[in-house]
């Protein structure tokens, strides 16, 4: 079976959710500042991978995102990238090379 590991990172407004096999890893970019709260993603997420945060405590000045993640129901589909009409998520692909060369190739979508 292929071993698959998936982790999440904070790096400022950015939440990044990761997922990491033999040959690529993937990494879930989601920016929540540019994030409305317009919950298309939640509704289209074919995973139930999001769901909306504390969207009138925000409204109210809370700092925090307008869109959870849950990880382990993320398939790294990439559908809330290509439907996100602020683009607040995009999604980053890096696929490994073999060990004798030397920079990963990286690739956006
Ligand atoms: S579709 Fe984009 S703007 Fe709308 S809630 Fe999702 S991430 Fe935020
Ligand atoms: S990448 Fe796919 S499964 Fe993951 S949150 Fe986005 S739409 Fe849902």
């Amino acid at each position: 079976m292929m071993d698959i590991v998936k982790d999440m990172e904070v790096e400022g407004s950015h939440i990044l959710a990761k997922q990491k096999t033999k040959e690529t890893e993937k990494v879930l970019d989601y920016d929540y500042k540019k994030c409305a709260g317009c919950s298309i993603c939640v509704d289209l997420c074919p995973k139930k991978a999001l769901q909306e945060g504390p969207l009138q405590e925000i409204a109210k000045g809370l700092d925090a995102p307008p869109v959870l993640i849950d990880l382990d129901r993320c398939a790294f589909c990439g559908m809330c990238v290509n439907f996100c009409p602020l683009k607040a998520f995009q999604m980053k692909i890096i696929k490994k090379l073999p060990a004798e060369e030397k920079s990963p190739e990286a690739q956006e979508i």
